[in-house]
């Protein structure tokens, strides 16, 4: 963590708490549930009072936010507790009410980020402010454009810029709400080592029970912050309500994650084997479930060959396989033996399913 900290030089000079913990409600509801939050979160490690004032929601008809009105509560909540204040911005007006009502972090939502237009227009609309700036990934999953949409807010001179990880849809339904992809932050650390990375664990979990097994991971791969969504009564909150944690469990959650930031060599090198390890932990959660997904097809194909009574093993088939694989193996340098081991393990699990459906 230290190491790639001091290349984030804005976010050092601010001297904010490392991790930066951003927390508060999905949406703003009252002014008495802002403040109550607000002053509860007080006693957490969180420096900055997230709040949603203008809701972006998929279908008409469900809370839209309480608007303007909202960032007064913003304000006051900063005036009582000196915590710094963060909302959406998703168009102009919203950039110069926020700015008007002295929120200190503005952030650009998925739905915003896809649109270079909507992304231009804010990027305009922020000229000339040295606010903080996230940009949260769009919801399709193109680093790309992600990318974009940093880029236009440099071109506007923002320069205390970073990012924020909330995962992407999927049409498949999984475990997340928003897929995490890990690929996608850790590729764009790797390009852009001095953009601060924050994780919003509670829009890709959709749940409580998996947002503290996301912010260690994030921590291990050396984000630098987490947005958490928190409220005094997550139940009856007014959206998102099932991701929502309360503030003791966000101070216990965040006693409880392993930070790396002390200093010194062996420090350095378990800092980086940490950050290796969960890498890898990442692809090879990818691969059991890709091959899982081999092996559906496979029943499929049992399926299919029992209705019109077909032997299970197709030799031609199966060697024009190898041959494929072997030659993708050699562009992504893999031995010819290591590819012809795993694909006689894969082949084997694949006809034992096949066997299954056969016989069942
Ligand atoms: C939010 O932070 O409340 C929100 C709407 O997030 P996203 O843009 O990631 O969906
Ligand atoms: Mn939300």
């Amino acid at each position: 963590m230290k190491n790639n900290k001091n290349l984030r030089t804005w976010l050092n000079k601010m001297e904010l708490a490392h991790p930066l913990v951003i927390a508060g409600p999905c949406s703003a509801e009252s002014e008495a549930q802002v403040l109550t939050i607000a002053h509860q979160l007080k006693k957490t490690d969180a420096t900055v009072l997230r709040a949603g004032i203008w809701k972006p929601r998929t279908r008409p008809g469900n809370f839209e936010g309480v608007g303007e009105i909202g960032l007064k509560w913003l304000k006051k909540a900063k005036d009582e507790t000196g915590m710094l204040t963060a909302t959406e911005v998703a168009n102009p007006t919203h950039v110069e009410l926020a700015l008007k009502n002295e929120v200190d972090v503005l952030w650009i939502g998925a739905r915003s980020t896809v649109s270079p237009f909507i992304v231009q227009e804010i990027a305009e609309a922020l000229k000339g402010t040295d606010k903080i700036v996230l940009v949260k990934n769009p919801v399709n999953p193109d680093l790309a454009l992600w990318l974009g949409a940093v880029e236009r807010l440099h071109t506007s001179n923002i320069e205390k810029l970073g990012v924020i990880h909330r995962g992407f849809s999927t049409y498949e339904k999984t475990r997340y709400r928003n897929n995490p992809e890990w690929q996608i932050p850790i590729d764009l650390q790797n390009q852009f080592p001095d953009l601060p990375l924050i994780l919003d664990p509670s829009h890709i979990a959709g749940r409580r029970d998996i947002i503290f097994d996301l912010c260690q991971t994030a921590l291990d791969l050396n984000f630098d912050g987490l947005m958490i969504e928190t409220h005094n009564d997550p139940d009856n909150a007014w959206s998102d309500a099932k991701q929502q944690i309360t503030p003791n469990v966000l101070e216990k959650l965040t006693v409880d994650l392993r930070v790396r930031v002390e200093e010194g060599d062996a420090i350095e090198y378990r800092n980086k084997i940490a950050n290796l390890r969960t890498r890898i932990d990442v692809i090879d959660h990818k691969l059991t479930e890709i091959l899982g997904k081999r092996m559906n097809i496979a029943d499929e194909i049992g399926t299919l060959k029992k209705e019109n009574n077909v032997a299970i093993l197709q030799s031609k088939r199966w060697n024009e396989i190898l041959e494929k694989m072997i030659l993708d193996g050699k562009e992504n340098k893999l031995s010819e033996e290591f590819v012809l081991k795993i694909y006689k393990a894969i082949h084997q699990e694949s006809i034992n399913h096949q066997k299954r459906i056969v016989n069942g």
